[in-house]
C-alpha cells in the first residue's frame, strides 16, 4: 500500500542552524523609545476601532449590507462590530430617505450617542433629500444633525462607502483631543439647539 507522505521533501536536520539571524541596526533594539502626541495615538486608536451604528431605512441600506459582507468586508477596517445600540457606537451611518416624521427619531439617537461621535450621510437621500423633493422628506439630515462626511450615489456603491468610511477614518485620527471643548463645536452644536 502506498504510503501517505504530507511532506515529499522533508526538512534536513540542518536546515535551522543554516538560516542566518539578520542583527537589528544600531539603536534599533532594545527598551528604546519613540516620540509622538498623545493626540496621534489615541486618533490611531480611535479610527481603527469605530462601531458603526447603521440607521438604514430604504434601498442605500442595501448596499450597506453589501459593504458589510464578505466581498467588501468592512470589518478590514477595524468596524466588524455593528452596534444597534446609539450608546455604544461612535458612527452614525445614515442610509436612505429620511421623512420628516423621522427626524426627530434620528435626532434622539445621535443624541443617545456619547462623544466623540462622527456622522455620515450615505446617498443623496440623506444628503440632501435626493430625488424626493416633496413636503414629507426631509432635505438632507444636516438639519437636524451636523454631518462629517457625504456620499454621493444613488444608491452609492459599496466602494463609495468604503471611501466615504475612510474619509472618517481620516477625520478621526486628525482630530484633535480638544475639539469636542472647543468653542467652535459648542457653537456648532448649539446652532442645532444641541448643548
Ligand atoms: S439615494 Fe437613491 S438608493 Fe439611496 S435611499 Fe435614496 S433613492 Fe434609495
Amino acid at each position: 500500500m502506498r504510503p501517505v507522505r504530507f511532506n515529499i521533501n522533508p526538512i534536513q536536520a540542518n536546515t535551522k542552524d543554516s538560516l542566518a539571524m539578520v542583527e537589528a541596526p544600531e539603536g534599533y533594539s532594545g527598551e528604546g523609545f519613540f516620540a509622538t502626541k498623545l493626540s496621534d495615538v489615541v486618533g490611531l486608536a480611535r479610527k481603527n476601532s469605530l462601531w458603526p451604528l447603521p440607521f438604514a431605512t430604504s434601498c442605500c441600506g442595501i448596499e450597506f449590507m453589501a459593504t458589510m459582507a464578505s466581498h467588501y468586508d468592512l470589518a478590514r477596517f477595524g468596524s466588524e462590530r455593528v452596534g444597534f445600540s446609539p450608546r455604544q457606537c461612535d458612527l452614525l451611518m445614515v442610509m436612505g430617505t429620511i421623512a420628516k416624521k423621522m427626524a426627530p427619531v434620528l435626532r434622539q439617537v445621535y443624541l443617545q450617542m456619547a462623544e466623540p461621535r462622527w456622522v455620515i450621510a450615505v446617498g443623496a437621500c440623506a444628503s440632501s433629500g435626493g430625488i424626493f423633493d416633496t413636503y414629507s422628506v426631509l432635505q438632507g439630515i444636516d438639519q437636524v444633525i451636523p454631518v462629517d462626511v457625504y456620499v454621493p450615489g444613488c444608491p452609492p456603491r459599496p466602494e463609495a462607502i468604503l471611501d466615504g468610511f475612510m474619509k472618517v477614518q481620516d477625520l478621526v485620527g486628525q482630530e484633535s483631543l480638544r475639539r469636542r471643548n472647543s468653542e467652535q463645536y459648542t457653537a456648532l452644536l448649539e446652532t442645532y439647539g444641541i448643548q
